[in-house]
């Protein structure tokens, strides 16, 4: 049995789960496997009906769940509130809830949207990244930070870069266990000449490799240098480890190289259990039109078979009907190219179900 939690949030989130929903039913038929859902609110959708962005109650549903799946959240309607009863501050407490350290966002180029990347076709040709971004600790939550002003008057910000032994270790585990499972490369990102925190990174990571995973190839880059390779050669990277600001930087920077919001998927890996969503947002611009394009909810689902069913073959068959559905022409607005066949977010769903159902 496989217990999922369904938070649809606002906006687009809740059109495009749904399709992820219909595809994980039939999935589940066709496979004999036993998804038992539940639906709950979250983000603006909460704050409308509880005050709250998340409840104490969803919280814990969220624990005792195998997998979360998430739409997005957020929209204007909740923009004007105390940052700390907005929708995002939803997902921050789902994510410490769950301890979610590793964040997976792959970025592949399909063979039939070459042409919407910025970057040359021969470039970005085959280009299929996982980066594996620390969630938890680095910049973004060290202590001291805040704003203080001096004697002289002046300001003075502060924030600190600071890891452990532990959180490194078992930010590099997972990342090499996924590259262990693709094409067995992994490349750590760091500042190691600059910065001490980043030299225990390096020096971690690179035990962490020689000790437990040898058979994966381990390449070390300063972030300055990732940053060129990453346009000048991506294809050259499987799996990219970054600490929370460098992974948030080159996360952006590789899902550029496939040139559609609409198409990444992405995981949050914890200690107390795992969320999957698409990167993007409510999109309030495009809401309730039924033009959402719901490939990044769908490949979400699929990375939830993969990590937290080890579901492999199930996975599979989900990319391998995107990729049909995508080959036979059909597409959304958001990815759409004359002479192609313009659909919306239910019929596209419903095509990928189909091709799922030849499998
Ligand atoms: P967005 O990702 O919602 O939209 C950016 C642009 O991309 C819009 O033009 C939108 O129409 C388009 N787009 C996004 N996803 C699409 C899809 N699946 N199909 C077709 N087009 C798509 O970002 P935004 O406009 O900056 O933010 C809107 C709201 O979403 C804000 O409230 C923001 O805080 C929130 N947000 C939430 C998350 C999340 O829940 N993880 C992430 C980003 C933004």
């Amino acid at each position: 049995m496989a217990r999922l939690l369904i938070l649809p949030g606002d906006g687009i989130g809740v059109e495009v789960t749904d399709v992820s929903v219909y595809l994980l039913k039939t999935l589940g038929d066709k496979h004999n496997i036993k998804f038992e859902f539940e639906t709950a609110l979250f983000g603006g959708s909460s704050i409308d009906a509880y005050g709250v962005p998340v409840t104490a109650e969803v919280l814990k549903k969220a624990k005792s769940s195998n997998a979360v799946l998430l739409g997005a959240v957020g929209g204007p309607k909740w923009d004007s509130l105390e940052y700390e009863i907005r929708p995002e501050k939803g997902l921050l407490a789902l994510r410490k809830e769950l301890e979610a350290f590793a964040n997976l966002r792959p970025a592949v180029v399909y063979p039939s949207l070459q042409s919407a990347s910025t970057l040359k076709s021969e470039i970005v040709e085959g280009v299929d990244i996982m980066v594996v971004r620390e969630l938890t600790g680095g910049i973004y939550f060290g202590a001291p930070r805040g704003i203080t002003k001096l004697p002289s008057g002046e300001e003075k910000g502060v924030n600190t870069l600071s890891y452990t032994t532990t959180e490194i270790e078992r930010v590099s585990r997972v990342a090499f266990q996924i590259a262990r499972k693709r094409r067995k490369k992994l490349t750590s990102v760091d500042k190691a000449n600059i910065l001490d925190v980043m030299e225990l990174w390096r020096r971690t990571v690179a035990r962490i490799g020689r000790e437990e995973f040898p058979d994966v190839e381990l390449e070390h880059l300063y972030v300055d240098n990732a940053a060129m390779q990453l346009i000048r050669r991506p294809k050259s990277f499987d799996v990219i480890l970054a600490d929370n600001m460098f992974g948030d930087i080159l996360s952006d920077e590789s899902a550029q190289l496939t040139g559609s919001l609409g198409m990444l998927p992405s995981a949050s890996i914890g200690s107390g259990g795992a969320i999957y969503e698409p990167v993007h947002g409510s999109a309030p611009d495009i809401e309730g039109k039924d033009i959402a394009n719901p490939i990044a909810s769908v490949l979400s689902s699929a990375m939830m078979l993969k990590y937290s069913f080890n579901m492999d073959h199930a996975a599979d068959e989900i990319d391998r009907s995107v990729r049909r559905v995508l080959e036979k022409g059909y597409r959304t607005a958001d990815i759409y190219e004359k002479g192609m066949t313009k659909v919306g977010c239910r019929e596209m769903g419903r095509l990928i179900v189909e091709e799922i159902k030849k499998i």
